[in-house]
């Protein structure tokens, strides 16, 4: 599976959104820095109205939405690179995860203590930057002598890894991330070296009641950052999803509109998180249940089939595919089989979002 780890300095409310995410009580809350010491995963469903339309024109028993992974990772403070706070274990736990959301405290509250002694969250958002940076620079450099000793004896992958890594170190000692200095087509080298700035980035301003929907002037401000970056920026309010959290359906949906909302922050940090990753669905359809899987942009059917199980990608033959829009016009499998819109795919097919899938295998 995929995941995000959801960073911050202490008391920022990631705990909270953390909970509300998950609606458990595991990661509690509370208002003293380093309160979550190991680190909390949870799963969450990834909401997805076609989903919904599938389970009505297919008439499933059963509707199973696709998830992904949250990690709460305990609070950085100034320093961690050098082994402050959690330090070392803190950056551990963040090489492990495949992006980062990072929880910016854009709210005031006399009652809980700011680490750095006020609200400031474009400085909140350096300071861990700089602490990640410092610390992949730091891996990097520990890597070179050895990498260019066996480049002296000709090693061709190391000569290649210098290439990649020496782009990457220019930019961190020039105070930039390494995601902002990836060579084209080394991704998945850069993805391998486990550098924390090289994942993409999620921010989430933690606004204060009266300002989910609106955002207020230190929202606006990560907004500008954001921007110039390239990044997203989630707005919420982590109390009021933690309320939310708990609430059924219908309340929810009441309570969010008397707010101003229209759909939940948590759903919203959800989809983000999910495009953030690159990642893409396809569904099963059938009596018993519709299915919502998740496979990375470019994947071909085959591995697609491997999402479900090993033994379909071994065994693969064919799939059927019916594109989404299709599926919906001509009222599920039948109909648009008779208009013509079932094509039966090869395992060179590269499966796009949204399509609806049946795979044929031998066993
Ligand atoms: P963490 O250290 O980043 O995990 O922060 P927590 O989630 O534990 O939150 C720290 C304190 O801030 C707790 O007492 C929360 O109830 C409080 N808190 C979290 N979000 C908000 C918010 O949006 N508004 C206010 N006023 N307090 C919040």
């Amino acid at each position: 599976g995929f995941n995000c780890g959801i960073v911050g300095l202490p008391n920022v409310g990631k705990s909270t959104l953390f909970n509300a995410l998950t609606a458990t009580a595991t990661a509690q809350a509370a208002n003293y820095p380093f309160c979550t010491i190991e680190p909390n995963v949870g799963r969450v469903a990834v909401p997805d109205p076609r989903l919904d339309k599938l389970v009505e024109i297919g008439k499933s028993q059963r509707k199973v939405p696709t998830s992904l992974e949250f990690v709460d990772i305990a609070g950085l403070v100034r320093g961690a690179s050098r082994g402050e706070g959690l330090g070392n274990q803190f950056l551990a736990n963040i090489r492990e995860v495949d992006a980062i959301i990072h929880v910016l405290r854009c709210f005031e509250d006399d009652d809980i203590t700011h680490v750095e002694g006020g609200v400031d969250p474009v400085r909140d958002a350096e300071i861990i930057e700089t602490e990640l940076m410092l610390a992949d620079l730091d891996s990097l450099e520990k890597r070179v002598p050895n990498l260019e000793k066996r480049a002296r004896n000709r090693d061709a992958e190391a000569t290649a890894q210098l290439a990649v890594i020496a782009p990457l170190m220019e930019a961190l000692r020039e105070g930039r991330p390494a995601r902002t200095a990836i060579p084209k087509g080394e991704e998945e080298t850069v993805r391998r070296l486990q550098l924390m700035t090289s994942k993409p980035v999620l921010y989430v301003c933690n606004v204060e009641e009266d300002s989910a929907a609106t955002g207020n002037a230190f929202s606006a401000r990560v907004q500008a950052r954001a921007a110039a970056e390239g990044a997203a920026v989630v707005i919420v309010s982590a109390a009021i999803e933690a309320e939310v959290s708990q609430l059924e359906d219908d309340e929810r949906r009441e309570f969010l509109e008397g707010l101003g909302l229209s759909d939940s922050g948590l759903d919203r940090v959800i989809a983000a998180g999910y495009g953030l990753l690159g990642l893409r669905t396809y569904f099963t359809v059938g009596p018993k249940e519709a299915r919502a899987w998740t496979i990375t942009d470019g994947t071909k059917a085959p591995q697609a089939a491997a999402v479900i199980h090993n033994d379909f990608e071994r065994g693969f033959i064919a799939c059927e595919t019916i594109a989404f829009d299709d599926y919906v016009r001509y009222e599920g499998e039948a109909g648009a089989k008779d208009a013509g819109r079932l094509r039966v795919e090869g395992r060179d097919y590269v499966v796009q979002d949204g399509d609806i899938l049946l795979f044929r295998f031998n066993v």
